[in-house]
């Protein structure tokens, strides 16, 4: 049945019936679904707005989403915008390609280590790894982090690493991504020896392809009821629209499966895994922050009523004053996420823009910045500016315009990008 039930059901039950040729019972398209592979790097970021990403994943009825990002910028953009359904996990990759070189690049390291400082995260991954490779001192090192962060290893990885990055610890804890590509019996081989090994199946569209589960991984799923949860894994930018899609395609071989178990799959076991780390490490985080006073954790009218502060840039019009953040350092041609907390009678704002250009050249920057607001109050709101690209080193020029009934406000800064 797909009637009966708010507008967008129809739609997904109308997907799920052009591709398995049957729509499954109502019950199960409520389902909640933790997609616990997702990615959402830097070049995603510059083609879908993080406001879209959330709808995509709240029309999927997502429980959670782990993400993770290459390089972290998204995966921060997705939390601070939607801390409810977002857990984040650390990629150690800056930059899409770095695959195969993360594990002997004492620079990925160094980017982790800087990131954990900073941040909090459940997981460290998702990332790839084979065979002895697992031995480097990288890996090694990754593995101490995980156990003196709390954290669990998300790893793209053969069999045989995954035991090496387990033979590491006597407590970190896998999340074999992709369960390996290997096939049944070979993941149960490794589950059965392992009890600190879950298996993620994403991108494994043979489970319930046809709506339908083969007798060999329904007899996996019922030896291993705890062990495997869902993702989409998103790893190309187009594939962000992939999720409901999935979503909708899993609930189809789950209605299959006894409920329980069908449950498990769909969100409870990442949920029993995962929550229980990232709330614990969150709280962590959020007491830290409390105490470092950085500027993510002024609020937003604490930073209105500061005259200075060292981690923020001051820019000050006729009626509003601003601060701008931003958690990465500025580099030519890559696209920067800044936040800004605009200052002053915020009831009269009618519209909000920002626009970087160098006067010099008298040209603006070739791509339009989404604008997302956080937060407001009456004094005070919040927005976080994404894809802002300087395209080119010289004198930039940061012009922000407040409109409102009585005209409009400009507040500019000027800076040397090297
Ligand atoms: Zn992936």
């Amino acid at each position: 049945m797909c009637i009966n039930y708010k507008t967008i059901i129809p739609v997904a039950c109308g997907l799920v019936v052009s591709v398995f040729m049957l729509c499954t019972v109502q019950a199960n398209s409520e389902l909640p679904i933790a997609d616990a592979h997702v990615h959402y790097s830097h070049d995603s970021v510059e083609l879908t707005p993080p406001s879209r990403v959330i709808e995509i994943m709240r029309e999927a009825n997502l429980k959670f989403a782990l993400v993770s990002s290459s390089d972290d910028n998204g995966t921060e953009i997705l939390r601070n915008l939607a801390p409810d359904l977002i857990v984040p996990g650390l990629r150690p990759y800056r930059r899409r390609g770095e695959t195969q070189s993360w594990f002997t690049d004492e620079g990925a390291l160094k980017y982790v280590e800087g990131l954990l400082r900073k941040n909090k995260y459940a997981t460290i991954g998702e990332f790839h790894l084979y065979g002895d490779s697992a031995e480097l001192d990288i890996p090694r090192r990754i593995v101490e982090l995980a156990d003196e962060n709390n954290l669990i290893l998300h790893a793209h990885s053969d069999a045989d690493a995954v035991e090496r990055l387990l033979a590491q610890s006597e407590t970190v804890k896998v999340i074999w991504a992709h369960s390996g590509f290997d096939d049944p019996e070979d993941i149960a081989n490794l589950l059965s020896r392992h009890g600190r090994v879950w298996a993620d199946l994403a991108f494994r569209s043979e489970v319930g392809s046809g709506g339908t589960l083969s007798k060999a991984w329904r007899e996996l799923f019922e030896a291993y009821p705890d062990r495997f949860m869902l993702g989409t894994d998103t790893y190309t930018p187009e594939r962000m629209y992939y999720i409901p899609e999935h979503a909708a395609g899993a609930r189809v071989w789950l209605a299959t499966l006894p409920q329980e178990l069908a449950e498990n799959i769909a969100w409870k076991n990442a949920y029993n895994l995962i929550m229980p780390v990232w709330e614990k490490n969150r709280q962590a985080g959020n007491v830290n922050s409390e105490n470092a006073g950085s500027a993510n954790s002024v609020s937003d009218s604490n930073l209105c009523n500061s005259e200075q502060n060292d981690n923020a840039l001051a820019l000050a019009g006729d009626q509003y004053r601003a601060w701008l953040t931003t958690n990465e350092p500025i580099e030519v041609s890559q696209a920067t996420s800044i936040t800004v907390t605009l200052c002053g009678d915020i009831s009269n704002v009618e519209r909000f823009e920002i626009d970087a250009s160098m006067p010099s050249h008298g040209h603006g920057t070739n791509y339009k910045p989404e604008i997302t607001q956080l937060s407001s109050s009456d004094s005070a709101a919040k927005y976080q500016i994404d894809g802002l690209v300087m395209h080119m080193p010289g004198m930039w020029r940061w012009e922000l315009q407040v409109v409102a009934p009585d005209g409009v406000d400009t507040l500019m800064k000027e800076f040397v990008l090297e």
